[in-house]
């Protein structure tokens, strides 16, 4: 059992409980208040005995029988409901109340899950995704932009400046982040900050109580091939279905299968035909993303927005500095 599904079932446990000790409570706030209603309570629990009785009993006439006993206790009911009517309460006062009126929060509707237990499900494996993360979330204050070279590169580019709006085009992307922002597509040559500012964008949403699934490709569809395959419980493609954002960072470091690139593809234009957003960062050029990915994957990273890095490898630069 997945930490989130055993925290689905703790939830619909909690929501039974309370339901059941609010039910009590008013139950013995009406019977302080009016035995009388408590007596025809009583009057229903024993004649629903009698029609099990009578069930059992095999005697002649015994669906005569069942149908008198059940119509008085429909007359009874009803007097109940009249009765806390006129006292000022609503009806159903006495009546159960659940979160899930379909399944009763058992979380299952004949044999099957309900669908409350399954939105339990995806919520807490949102959250066991956020806490499994394994890439350091950063804060855009964080940024430096003294790691990109101020002078201009062969193309006649100024790193520095190119990144400075980059930096700040990702942090207006968190500010005003909707379901309808758009999806991007951060490509570059490996340590110019794609993790770093991902992992901005993806800190600010926390923070903010929205959903980011952010991990690696590689992560994740290791992941989902467990789940396929039945090593690992879980619905990661679902979840990734649900979250608000999902970042895949590191496209192309995952080992190239064709299970792989289905499941990706998968994640990918389930995000596409939700209308819902996805950020993926590649160290891969054009030319060899084309060599690796399919064409349904490709076309599909071409509608994102694309955010190209600029600068050199800032480890090195950190490097530099430190032994200076
Ligand atoms: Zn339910």
């Amino acid at each position: 059992m997945t930490e989130a599904y055993k925290a689905a079932k703790d939830e619909l446990l909690k929501r039974r409980r309370r339901s059941e000790e609010d039910n009590e409570r008013r139950h013995l706030e009406i019977s302080t208040k009016f035995p009388e209603i408590s007596r025809l309570e009583r009057n229903i629990l024993n004649t629903s005995i009698e029609i099990s009785k009578a069930i059992c009993s095999h005697s002649k006439n015994i669906s005569e029988l069942i149908d008198r006993l059940k119509n008085e206790n429909l007359s009874t009911q009803h007097k109940i409901e009249t009765m806390l009517l006129s006292f000022g309460y609503p009806s159903d006062y006495l009546t159960p109340k659940y979160t899930c009126e379909r399944c009763k929060d058992t979380g299952f509707v004949s044999g099957m899950r309900c669908g409350c237990f399954d939105r339990l499900i995806n919520k807490y494996s949102i959250l066991e995704i956020a806490k499994n993360c394994h890439i350091k979330l950063s804060d855009f204050s964080d940024f430096k932009a003294e790691y990109y070279p101020n002078t201009p590169d062969s193309n006649g580019i100024n790193p520095q400046d190119k990144m400075k709006l980059l930096k700040d085009y990702c942090k207006k992307y968190a500010d005003n982040f909707s379901t309808d922002s758009p999806s991007l597509f951060m490509l570059g040559k490996t340590g110019l900050g794609k993790t770093f500012l991902s992992s901005c964008i993806a800190k600010e949403l926390m923070l903010s109580g929205k959903n980011v699934a952010f991990d690696s490709v590689q992560n994740f569809l290791i992941k989902i091939q467990n789940e396929q395959f039945g090593r690992e419980p879980g619905n990661t493609i679902e979840v990734l279905n649900e979250t608000d954002l999902v970042i895949l960072d590191d496209l192309g470091s995952e080992f190239n299968s064709p299970v792989f690139q289905s499941a990706l593809y998968n994640i990918i234009n389930n995000r596409i035909n939700l209308e819902k957003p996805i950020i993926i960062s590649t160290n891969l050029s054009l030319s060899e993303l084309k060599e690796k990915y399919d064409d349904r994957i490709i076309s599909r990273l071409m509608s994102f927005e694309p955010l190209r890095f600029f600068g050199v490898d800032i480890r090195q630069v950190m490097l530099k500095l430190k032994n200076r």
